[in-house]
């Protein structure tokens, strides 16, 4: 989990991680002490985890840097299921999801129940898709070959709540190096951190593994010896504690020299030679690391030196776009609506220069990005109006409507002045979100969307049911059960469409229920 790679920057930590561990005075987890916990006890653990951390702040929503990732994470869990490295019982008891946390620092972890955290700063470091990859290959290894489950199985005293709080800390240090202090102290995560970290063994053999899977995914294999070398090179330069990955992964010259020599002679020849194949990915990496920087570090001091960039002498047109992208994600968030407009143009000015293949993909990352800020300025009317902007003329088809447009859509909606014609356009909205919903129903953010659209629409029963869905998708079992419990209260005698919509509640009402006893029983 954590396992992977928690940082130990604050001195409490490191000084704690060698006292021996004090009884906890919770509930073992796992079948018996010396076995491995089972994949379905694993899952278990990560959800519990994941209940108590998704409503942090610094666990972040963003759908085009999300989409990117998942992007990336579904080619190797391919990879990994090819290669049978993922089994049928794997499968289907683990989340195999992939989360962001917008902490600046060079980070990612495996959480129990393939929970895959990964950091702005390590996204904004990478310079390519094969670099990023290569992370997440290893962090996908550690979970396939069952190490959290090895580990847990033998440290009976390990519990949900320590390991939450210990990530809970994680994400607080990424605010406030003291706060996290006063909760580590507090949750006495700090005393099973020492016995947290993988051993050698498995990280050797998370390289080995993440390599072939990685290989098999179709990126370059050279990604994961370049990932290495570059952040030796990164953390010679700067020994600040922003590189936590290392201290969990220290580089060996032995570690590099295996990810070479698994590429065999003409390995960095032919990690030199882009495929033409990997020209998409090459863009979308660069525009989705450069958001990823604007995200990361949410202080005006940091933004407004990315306000102020320019490209270098002689820059290619990929990095051209690039730097205006960045310029103007930084203007967006600093109030500099104009500036930000100027800077998506030279943006789009420079996309014409790229590729014929490259140009859709970041034409369409263009639009939704330059929408989205206009919306949070309160201008939803240019907001529809930029994204009504002619589609390239090109050869390639554009990229097909995802999740950050289907997002987009229902925010505009909702920011249009009430009319007559709104009504529809809420109800299409509404729409496309139950279809996304029916196939992934633990998407917060668009239950948020949909219940706030049910609320306009005066379906109040609808619209309860939506902001319980969300709240329970967020980790909050107690709010979710409340509002359910309250809709009771309020409609004492439902029509017939109500109470079919109130036994829905109902069903969920009773999963919510046995998930907050479950979480109960091993609490005590
Ligand atoms: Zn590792």
């Amino acid at each position: 989990m954590v396992l992977c790679a928690v940082p130990v920057s604050t001195g409490v930590l490191a000084q704690e991680a060698r006292t021996p561990p004090a009884p906890l005075n919770l509930p073992a987890l796992g079948d018996s002490v010396g076995q491995d916990l089972s994949p379905r006890a694993e899952r278990r653990l990560g959800d519990r985890i994941m209940r108590a951390i998704r409503s942090d702040p610094a666990v972040i929503d963003d759908p085009l840097v999300l989409e990117y990732v998942q992007a990336l994470w579904d080619d190797l869990l391919r990879a990994g299921r090819q290669r049978g490295e993922i089994g049928p019982d794997l499968e289907d008891s683990h989340a195999w999801e992939p989360f962001l946390v917008r902490d600046k620092s060079v980070n990612a972890f495996a959480l129990p129940g393939g929970y895959i955290g990964v950091h702005l700063g390590l996204m904004a470091m990478t310079t390519t898709t094969d670099e990023l990859a290569s992370v997440l290959a290893h962090e996908l290894s550690h979970v396939t070959q069952r190490h959290i489950a090895r580990m847990m199985g033998q440290q009976a005293r390990t519990s949900w709540m320590s390991m939450a709080s210990m990530v809970l800390g994680i994400l607080a240090a990424s605010r406030n190096p003291a706060a996290a202090q006063a909760l580590i102290y507090g949750g006495q995560a700090a005393t099973i951190q020492g016995q947290l970290n993988f051993s050698r063994d498995m990280e050797r053999e998370a390289d080995r593994v993440g390599f072939t899977v990685l290989s098999e995914a179709g990126f370059e294999p050279g990604g994961m010896a370049r990932m290495f070398e570059h952040l030796q090179q990164a953390s010679r330069l700067n020994d600040d504690g922003s590189f936590p990955y290392l201290r969990t992964h220290p580089l060996t010259s032995e570690r590099i020299g295996e990810a070479r020599a698994r590429m065999g002679p003409d390995g960095w020849t032919q990690a030199l030679r882009a495929r033409p194949s990997e020209h998409q990915r090459t863009a979308w990496h660069a525009l989705m690391s450069a958001r990823a920087q604007v995200l990361m570090d949410p202080r005006s001091d940091a933004l407004h030196r990315l306000a102020t960039l320019t490209p270098p002498e002689g820059a290619s047109a990929l990095q051209r776009v690039r730097v205006h992208y960045t310029v103007a994600l930084a203007k967006q968030r600093t109030g500099q609506t104009a500036g930000a407009t100027a800077a998506m143009d030279q943006a789009r000015q420079a996309t014409l220069s790229l590729p014929a293949s490259q140009q859709p993909l970041v034409w369409r990352i263009l639009t939704l990005s330059e929408a989205e800020g206009l919306l949070e300025a309160q201008r939803p009317r240019e907001a529809v109006a930029a994204l009504k902007r002619p589609a390239l003329a090109s050869p390639m088809a554009a990229p097909e409507a995802g999740r950050p447009e289907l997002l987009l859509n229902a925010r505009l909606a909702l920011a249009q002045p009430a009319s007559g014609s709104q009504a529809n356009q809420w109800r299409d909205a509404a729409n496309q979100l139950q279809t996304h919903l029916s196939q992934h129903p633990h998407d917060a953010a668009a239950w948020a969307l949909l219940s706030e659209l049910w609320r306009r629409l005066e379906q109040p029963l609808r619209a309860i049911r939506a902001d319980a869905e969300a709240t329970a998708a967020l980790g909050d079992l107690p709010g979710a059960i409340d509002r359910i419990q309250g809709a009771h209260q309020r409609f004492r005698r439902p029509d017939a469409a109500d109470v079919i919509e109130l036994s829905v509640m109902d069903a969920r009402l009773k999963v919510w229920q046995r998930q907050q006893r479950e979480d109960l029983r091993d609490d005590n």
